[in-house]
């Protein structure tokens, strides 16, 4: 499996507007490539072949008055920006055939100097390389310092050079990696995706965002808040504007780690998690409340999967199945809906009481059919503390949730062959 790796790269000043060229050229290139594929289009005729666009757009164009600065720059960098742009189109016209449901199909954008993302890609043609006292060696570019804060499991063939909105710039690797499967007996947990919680797990611990990244989202609030208040092209605007890209480059990380902690201790932790699909899962819930999770679960879930892989995991995705809050775990009596306020109620069929967003958890494990209890979603009849929701990686302070965990572990073994 082919994994992503990043460092952060710190270029001289010289070596920033090297790089700065090099972003421009391959952009200008980019966009003369989807301008003549919008032309052929408009004109009829077929697309213009890759050859085709590079004899034109960067071997004629460079004996141009207008286009000779981008003998500047790295050959490989230009051909890769036709690649993007070639991949840009296809990926358009995949989403055009398969027509994935809710999903917007856009014709491929030209890119701005404005984007807040600016990237170039050497490949192995391009030879760049890292030299004996760990730079980076780019052609056209230099040496570039980078702060390697991991080591590559094998030898990457190609990297892109990226400089985010917040000014950093990152050189990301793909690199084969091979899954180690490390089979052991270890439980299987059900996840739910909360609104109040950003999961809840079958054995009842309810896990949020950690309060540093809260706090860092609050920033960004008010950051986008004063920008939006700044007038247009004025200097302050800018200065606001840069204050956000911060604000947001502060919040992707806070979240990244934050996810990247939570996912590797399910991983360790459990043979097998299930979860809903989150395509159904998102239809469903866009009636109830847009949570501020949103944009958060996706990556989360696709660092389970790519976890999960390496190491040997079962990933159990739950398509459309009965509405959880309706059924009891323990007995499986359906009880009809609840408003969204009721957050524990006790079942009608066995006396139990159940913890709305356990007893989902619990639900979503059995409808995968992994073994974990229905004991799991337990509560005592007391009314549910507020949750105070510290570092997510922690057990819950409920006391009731510490009861069924050890309920459930026994529970579970018995039930284990
Ligand atoms: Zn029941």
């Amino acid at each position: 499996m082919h994994l992503r790796y990043g460092f952060r790269l710190y270029p001289t000043p010289g070596q920033r507007i090297a790089l700065a060229r090099a972003f421009g050229c391959a952009r200008v290139v980019f966009n003369d490539a989807i301008a003549a594929r919008r032309e052929a289009h408009e004109a009829g005729v077929n697309a213009p072949t890759m050859s085709e666009l590079s004899r034109r757009l960067i071997t004629d164009a460079k004996q141009t008055s207008e286009r000779g600065w981008l003998v500047g720059v790295s050959a490989v960098v230009l051909q890769q920006a036709l690649r993007d742009a070639d991949r840009a189109y296809k990926n358009f016209f995949d989403a055009l055939s398969a027509r994935r449901a809710g999903r917007r199909v856009g014709e491929p954008r030209f890119k701005s100097k404005r984007d807040g993302r600016q990237a170039v890609r050497f490949t192995a043609n391009a030879r760049w390389s890292v030299t004996v006292d760990n730079k980076l060696r780019l052609p056209k570019i230099g040496d570039v310092p980078v702060r390697w804060s991991r080591v590559l499991p094998s030898v990457p063939s190609s990297v892109t050079v990226v400089k985010d909105a917040a000014g950093r710039y990152f050189a990301s690797f793909v690199v084969e990696v091979n899954p180690e499967p490390k089979r052991y007996e270890a439980p299987e947990i059900g996840v739910d995706l909360g609104l109040e919680h950003f999961v809840v797990l079958s054995d009842g611990r309810k896990i949020n965002a950690p309060r540093f990244l809260r706090r860092a989202e609050t920033k960004l609030k008010r950051a986008q808040r004063d920008l939006s208040r700044k007038q247009k092209c004025s200097r302050n605007r800018d200065k606001a504007r840069a204050k956000v890209a911060r604000a947001h480059a502060r919040v992707a990380d806070a979240r990244r780690d934050f996810h990247h902690q939570l996912s590797t201790q399910l991983i360790r932790e459990n043979q097998a998690i299930a979860m809903e699909d989150l395509a159904v899962f998102g239809l469903a819930r866009t009636r109830l409340a847009k949570s501020v999770h949103d944009a958060g679960w996706a990556s989360f879930v696709a660092m389970l999967d790519y976890k999960a892989a390496l190491y040997g995991r079962k990933m159990v995705r739950i398509g459309r199945f009965e509405p959880t809050s309706q059924i009891c775990s323990l007995c499986d009596v359906k009880d009809g809906p609840k408003p969204l306020h009721v957050r524990v109620w006790q079942c009608q069929g066995c006396g139990v009481w159940l913890d709305r967003d356990v007893n989902a958890a619990v639900n979503v494990a059995k409808a995968a059919g992994l073994a974990v209890t229905a004991c799991g979603a337990q509560v005592r009849p007391e009314p549910v503390r507020a949750q105070r929701g510290e570092a997510g990686t922690h057990r819950s302070d409920l006391a009731s949730v510490d009861v069924h965990i050890a309920g459930r572990s026994r529970n579970h073994r018995s039930s284990s062959r």
